[in-house]
């Protein structure tokens, strides 16, 4: 197809479109990969090719492509109200009815202490920011100045916005960059299949983990220490999950240094786990709750944080005092997106994806490991609900990594391209992910599989 300029589209974005994480020189050579359609779990590419997007997009599109209710629900909030701020106490009907909605999921089906008040953004991103800049905010008005510091873990990935990109623990995210910023800590990654020593028990390896949480603690003094921010699945680093009682012992450590929790459910939200929340799949305690990604389903750019009591009516009391919360986005609690949200999570409850993500999930992981369980390159194979990683490693047996830079997770996303499956392949240890829609089917899952 000619544009115009009487070019391709594909050389129309080699001119035109700078990408985001992605090699400039790679696309300059070969070109981006460009997509047309989508419906469910396919993906339609530019030369006709359909595509089973194991995916899910970047882990967002959780109700599956081409859902006619939610374009539906943007058309109708656009003609109705197409913008309203919510500065200076402005709102609308749909913001304030997805606030509530979230925070009454969340009281029953995340089996966690309630939260008090929804905050609206745009981005995973810049929900993390938010809540950076909440725990400051917070403790100056507690009067605790210094208590400021940000504690992430190694290999976690929190956005790639300033404070974001410092708290995601990755170096390819941070070099070049100068970042992470000085508030911003990292402690050991809790990923026992690749990080524990020879030997070393799933037990004795969380052990380990919060004696070096512990331990740096105590390095920077806990009244330095805002907060402690994980994913209660760590996707990007790898699909790594929480060892037993890892999260337990955390939270024993933190309530013990009056430091807050974050949890970054941007991927783990919205049924990702087989349950709605990451938070109940693991018995989190969060002060914070990073949303994004499921939340829309990606129909719509927007986040959300839920903040506790604890952390509200700190705010509520000091507010007659310190006056306006000056943070805050042109596009926070927009209507059209949160009419969308509103319809996703329908969409969601109504065709049962999140107990669909739950029943197939046993199927998934045996599909997986079926198909590759006997692949001398492939060392660990891990999931829960529908997201699960497949790690690479040269030999199996020693489980010694593949020299650095020769990614063959890469090459293998690159064939499976080809074959018509997209897995993604992750910038810290050579593994590739899968996280499909959660309206996939079992019949759809065994397809992937044999084209992987
Ligand atoms: N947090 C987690 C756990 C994520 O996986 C992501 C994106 O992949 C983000 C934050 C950042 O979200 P966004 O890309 O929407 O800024």
């Amino acid at each position: 197809m000619t544009h115009p300029r009487n070019l391709s589209l594909a050389e129309m974005d080699r001119q035109s479109v700078f990408h985001p994480v992605s090699s400039i020189d790679d696309v300059m050579r070969n070109g981006p990969s460009v997509y047309t359609s989508a419906a469910g779990v396919m993906l339609r590419n530019a030369a006709g090719r359909d595509l089973i997007d194991m995916g899910a997009g970047l882990w967002c599109v959780n109700a599956g492509y081409g859902r006619a209710e939610l374009a539906d629900a943007s058309a109708k909030a656009m003609r109705e109200l197409s913008y309203q701020h919510l500065f200076g106490g402005a709102s609308c009907e749909a913001t304030i009815l997805l606030a509530d909605r979230l925070l009454g999921l969340f009281r029953e089906r995340a089996g966690a202490p309630q939260m008090a008040r929804v905050f609206f953004g745009t981005s995973g991103s810049d929900a993390n920011d938010t809540a950076f800049k909440l725990v400051r905010y917070y403790n100056n008005l507690r009067g605790l100045p210094k208590k400021k510091k940000v504690i992430s873990r190694i290999g976690a990935y929190h956005g790639l916005t300033y404070a974001a990109t410092s708290l995601t623990g990755i170096e390819a995210y941070h070099k070049a960059f100068d970042l992470p910023i000085a508030d911003v800590v990292h402690t050991s990654c809790p990923h026992h299949y690749t990080f524990s020593l020879p030997g070393e028990s799933e037990q004795a390896f969380s052990d380990r983990m919060v004696a070096d949480l512990e331990t740096l603690i105590a390095r920077e003094g806990a009244e330095t220490i805002a907060a402690f921010i994980a994913e209660p699945v760590m996707g990007t680093g790898g699909v790594f999950l929480p060892p037993a009682d890892y999260f337990a012992r955390v939270q024993q450590v933190l309530d013990a240094n009056d430091i807050l929790f974050i949890a970054d459910e941007i991927i783990t939200g919205f049924g990702r786990t087989g349950q709605w929340f990451g938070t109940g799949t693991y018995n989190l305690r969060p002060d914070i709750v990073s949303l994004a990604k499921g939340l829309t389903s990606a129909y719509f750019p927007m986040s959300a944080n839920m903040v506790s009591d604890r952390i509200w009516s700190v705010l509520e009391n000091a507010s007659p005092e310190v006056g306006a919360f000056m943070h805050g986005f042109t596009y926070s609690g927009h209507p059209v997106g949160s009419a969308v949200a509103l319809a996703n999570i329908d969409l969601i409850e109504r065709e049962g994806m999140v107990e669909n993500a739950a029943a197939l999930a046993p199927r998934f992981v045996t599909a997986l490991r079926d198909r590759l369980g006997d692949n001398p390159f492939i060392g660990d194979i891990r999931s829960v609900g529908l997201m699960a990683g497949v790690e690479f490693v040269a030999d199996r047996a020693k489980r010694t990594a593949f020299p650095a830079g020769t990614g063959p997770h890469r090459i293998v996303a690159r064939h499976a391209i080809e074959a018509g499956v997209l897995t993604r392949a992750l910038p810290f240890i050579p593994v590739n992910s899968f996280s499909p829609p959660l309206s996939i089917t079992a019949g759809e899952i065994d397809e992937a599989m044999d084209r992987y």
